[in-house]
């Protein structure tokens, strides 16, 4: 059996006292007004692509070193979709940094009611190990398009890309414009100790309570990209090849550690036993039953994470019908599916963050629905179906941060869509305008012409006679 062997490696960090003076020379850069300018924006997402372009071939083999991920899943999941978002970016921002006028209303409209756009100030982004350009850079590309200045924070985790990104942000963008602090808990712990225009965390729901509090502290603005477990239904009517294909390349891109993977199927228990068998059939042609040798398939970050995975693996009352080989020591765990697991099982109890795909038999879509609802608001719910009111019913019954007909893990990389999630799985978005949004101040804007008084307003002044009240 081959496998990867991935060293244990140390990470880069940023000396803690160095912290202030980077900060302060973000606020100075912001402070100077340059980033106000659409043109200087626009140059700026022209750099971050360019950052992305010339170093295409490093970014890969950083994500092979960090995780033994392929180069084609990097360039489907990452790079491109990023790229693409910049790009949406670059050539929106003109539009959406325009000032609005309010809706007419003949009360306000000779005061000229207009919202205007303004940037918050330097922002804070945080990044996870799993995806950490898309998950770092995206948000980047958001808070340059509105204007701000910005300090990134990459997972300690992804070490060559870390060293990466902290290698490359000072030959593309100014010092006071974008700066990196590398490093894990002590430099995430003093960043947050200041106030930011906006903090932007995606990672753990257990991180982000800490985000949270420290956030809370500074009334700092924040938006949290969190995980979560993403049911999918596969329904009796559904295309169960199609499905199969779908959902399991889903759930074993990045070795599982994706947070819009689906976790686990519901499925129809009168197709059950075909589902099963077209999943089977698909993984060997996936991985020609050999998933340790394969090219095409990435390791676990850690030996702890790996262990961690094992363990719920072990614990399972389900029973493993692909799959299940272990090696913790070289952060592998095959891609394995369970089926018949029991809705309180070892691998129902939290987000699993690996190649282990759960199945579950149910009656009928309503029992799948119900079985969603009872849990905590994932980030997606993916259904399967070629029945329009099955499809209609499972998105007016399910809340989620997306929800996804017939396929699944892509739709962050949908131009134009919010990509965010609900209740645990974060709140606020990241991607293409919404992100814009994220890091825009709506200011609201009045200019008040002298002659209103004399036309409309004279009665708001005192005294308050009786004359002025029944007029
Ligand atoms: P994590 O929460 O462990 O770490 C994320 C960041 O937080 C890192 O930069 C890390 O240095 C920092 N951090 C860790 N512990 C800290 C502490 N005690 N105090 C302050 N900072 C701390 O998350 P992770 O393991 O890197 O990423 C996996 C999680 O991220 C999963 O839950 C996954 O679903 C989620 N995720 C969500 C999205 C999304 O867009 N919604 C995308 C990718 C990953």
């Amino acid at each position: 059996m081959k496998i990867f062997a991935i060293p244990m490696t140390s990470f880069t960090s940023t000396p803690l006292e160095d912290i202030p003076e980077i900060r302060d020379a973000l606020l100075k850069g912001f402070g100077s007004g340059k980033t106000k300018s659409i043109k200087y924006r626009k140059e700026q997402l022209l750099q971050l692509a360019y950052l992305l372009k010339d170093n295409h071939q490093r970014f890969l083999d950083a994500l092979a070193k960090d995780l033994g991920r392929p180069a084609l899943e990097t360039d489907f999941t990452e790079m491109t979709a990023t790229l693409g978002d910049i790009y949406d970016s670059y050539n929106n921002v003109g539009k959406w940094a325009k000032d609005e006028k309010a809706p007419f209303s003949v009360l306000w409209y000779f005061m000229n009611p207009t919202v205007r756009k303004e940037p918050k100030g330097v922002v804070l982004i945080i990044g996870p190990f799993n995806f950490p350009i898309l998950c770092l850079l995206m948000p980047l590309a958001c808070a340059l398009a509105a204007g701000n200045t910005v300090l990134l924070k990459p997972s300690e985790l992804s070490t060559a890309v870390s060293d990466l990104v902290a290698e490359l942000v000072p030959k593309y963008f100014e010092p006071g414009l974008v700066r990196v602090v590398q490093g894990g808990i002590p430099q995430t712990s003093k960043l947050i100790e200041y106030p930011w225009g906006h903090i932007c965390y995606t990672g753990s729901p257990r991180v982000a309570r800490i985000i949270a509090h420290a956030a809370a502290n500074t009334l700092t603005p924040v938006t949290f990209e969190l995980g979560g477990k993403n049911p999918t239904i596969v329904d009796a009517k559904g295309d169960l090849k199609l499905a199969a294909r779908r959902i399991l390349w889903g759930r074993n891109v990045n070795a599982g550690q994706a947070c819009t993977a689906p976790e686990y199927v519901l499925v129809m228990r009168s197709v059950e036993e075909e589902f099963i068998k077209e999943l089977q059939n698909t993984y060997a042609t996936y991985y020609e039953n050999d998933p340790s040798g394969s090219k095409s398939f990435s390791r676990i970050i850690t030996q702890e994470h790996a262990s961690r995975i094992a363990h719920l693996l072990s614990e399972t009352k389900g029973k493993i019908v692909a799959g299940g080989e272990v090696d913790t020591e070289n952060k592998y765990i095959a891609p394995t599916i369970v089926r018949d697991v029991p809705p309180d099982d070892s691998l129902m109890s939290e987000e699993i963050f690996g190649p282990v795909l759960s199945i579950i038999p149910v009656d009928n879509i309503d029992e799948a629905i119900a079985f969603a609802h009872a849990r905590d608001k994932p980030l997606a719910v993916y259904i399967f179906t070629s029945d329009k009111k099955v499809k209609e019913k499972v998105i007016e019954n399910t809340s989620s941060g997306a929800v996804f007909v017939n396929d699944v893990l892509i739709h962050p990389g949908a131009t134009g869509l919010p990509f965010g999630g609900i209740g645990l799985s974060g709140y606020g978005c990241m991607t293409g305008k919404w992100g814009f949004n994220t890091f825009t101040h709506f200011r609201a804007l009045l200019d008040s012409p002298g002659y209103l008084d004399t036309l409309a307003l004279w009665p708001r002044f005192p005294p308050y006679t009786d004359e002025k009240y029944h007029k």
